[in-house]
C-alpha cells in the first residue's frame, strides 16, 4: 500500500535512503557480502556499513584496514580473533544482539560456528570497500617466495603451497571449544573488544526501550557510539537532533517512517524496513516512527565517543515558558506536563 507522504513536506533533498538489497552482493562459496558505503548513498558521509552471511565454520579471511569495525550480529553465533600491536591477544564467540569493535589497522577473523551467522558491519569512515581489506594471503601472494624464505628463515618451498589467489571467506572445519588455554599472545587486551548489547539493561518506556553504547560502557569503542532503539506499533522515536554527529541508521526489523527537517523551510519523509540504511546529517532534527503492526527495531551509529541528543520537548520544558509561549501559542498545561528528563520513545493511545 502507497502511504502518501505528509502534506508537510516541503522542498527537495538528497535521498536519505538506501536497502541492502539494492547493494551488489559478493557471493563466495560460503557466505556472502554487500556494502552501503557513499558510492550507494552520498548523504552518509562519515559511515559506511557491510551485511555479512557466513556458513557454518565459513571463515572471514585474517584481514585488516584502516577504519575501525564495529559489529551487531543478526542471526547465529561467531567466533572474533584478534591480535593486537602490543601481542595481546583477544578470543570470543558472539551471538545476536552481540557484536565487537576493532580498531583500525588491528588485525582480526570471523568464523561462523555451528549454525553460520548474519552480522552487520559499520565502519568509521564512508568510502570503507569489503573488496579493499589487507588480505592475509593476497598479501603473500605479492611478496616474493624469497623474501618469505629469509622472514621466516626456512626453504623457499615452505610457502609452495600458498593459495594462488585470495581466500576472503573460505570453508572452515568446527574450531576447538573457547578456552583462555588459546590465549598465545603475550596476554589478554587491556579492553574487551566483544560487547553484549542485548543483554544491557535497557532504558524501558511504555512505547518502547531504548540501549545506548558509547566509550563510556563499551570502552574500546573509541570512534563508535549506538543506541539500539526498540519502538512498539504506534510509538515514535521523539522529535530530536544530534548536535555534533550524523547519524547512521540501520533497519533491523519492522516498518518506519521518518521526515528530516533542513532548515530553510525544507522537509522530507522518508519510509524504511529491515535491511534498509537510514542517513541523517548533523543537526537536522527528525523522529522515527512504527508505521507497523509488529514491533520496530533499528540501530542509531555515530562516529563519535560518545551519543549525544538534543530532544524537542525538553528544550521547550527547559526555556521559561512564557518565551516560548511567546512563539508557540501553546497552553502552559502542555510545557507543565513534560517530563523533566529525556523520554527518546514517546506514543499516544
Ligand atoms: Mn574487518
Ligand atoms: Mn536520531
Amino acid at each position: 500500500m502507497i502511504r502518501p507522504q505528509p502534506p508537510t513536506d516541503h522542498g527537495s533533498m538528497p535521498n536519505l535512503r538506501w536497502s541492502f538489497s539494492n547493494s551488489y552482493n559478493r557471493v563466495s562459496a560460503s557466505g556472502c557480502a554487500r556494502q552501503t558505503s557513499i558510492r550507494e548513498l552520498p548523504a552518509a558521509t562519515t559511515m559506511a556499513g557491510v551485511q555479512m552471511q557466513l556458513d557454518p565454520y565459513a571463515i572471514r579471511e585474517m584481514h585488516w584496514h584502516k577504519e575501525a569495525e564495529w559489529a551487531y550480529m543478526l542471526k547465529g553465533r561467531a567466533r572474533i580473533t584478534v591480535v593486537d600491536q602490543n601481542l595481546c591477544t583477544f578470543q570470543d564467540d558472539v551471538g545476536v544482539g552481540e557484536g565487537w569493535y576493532f580498531p583500525s589497522g588491528i588485525p582480526h577473523s570471523i568464523q561462523g560456528l555451528e549454525e553460520g551467522c548474519e552480522f552487520l558491519l559499520v565502519f568509521d569512515s564512508p568510502d570503507f570497500d569489503e573488496n579493499q581489506t589487507f588480505l592475509l594471503t593476497d598479501w603473500l601472494i605479492h611478496t616474493p617466495k624469497e623474501v618469505l624464505s629469509k622472514n621466516f628463515n626456512v626453504e623457499l618451498n615452505a610457502f609452495d603451497k600458498l593459495p594462488t589467489e585470495e581466500l576472503y571467506i573460505f570453508k572452515g572445519t568446527m574450531p576447538p571449544p573457547l578456552s583462555k588455554d588459546h590465549i598465545i599472545g603475550l596476554g589478554e587486551v587491556p579492553e574487551p573488544l566483544s560487547h553484549r548489547m542485548l543483554k544491557m539493561k535497557p532504558m524501558e518506556m511504555e512505547f518502547g526501550n531504548v540501549r545506548i553504547m558509547d566509550s563510556r560502557n563499551f570502552p574500546a569503542s573509541k570512534t563508535i557510539a549506538a543506541a539500539l532503539v526498540e519502538v512498539k506499533p504506534g510509538g515514535m522515536r521523539e522529535l530530536h537532533w544530534h548536535p555534533t554527529e550524523d547519524e547512521w541508521q540501520y533497519y533491523i526489523e519492522g516498518e518506519a517512517r521518518m521526515t528530516v527537517f533542513a532548515s530553510g523551510g525544507i522537509a522530507q519523509t522518508f519510509d524504511y524496513k529491515a535491511g534498509d540504511v537510514g542517513a541523517v546529517p548533523k543537526t537536522m532534527p527528525h523522529y522515527i516512527e512504527n508505521t507497523g503492526k509488529s514491533t520496530l527495531r533499528f540501530l542509531e551509529m555515530f562516529r563519535s565517543n560518545k551519543f549525544e541528543d538534543v530532544p524537542l520537548a525538553q528544550w521547550l520544558a527547559f526555556t521559561p515558558h512564557e518565551l516560548v509561549r511567546a512563539h508557540l501559542n501553546v497552553d502552559e498545561s502542555l510545557l507543565a506536563n513534560i517530563p523533566p528528563r529525556k523520554m527518546p520513545i514517546v506514543g499516544k493511545h
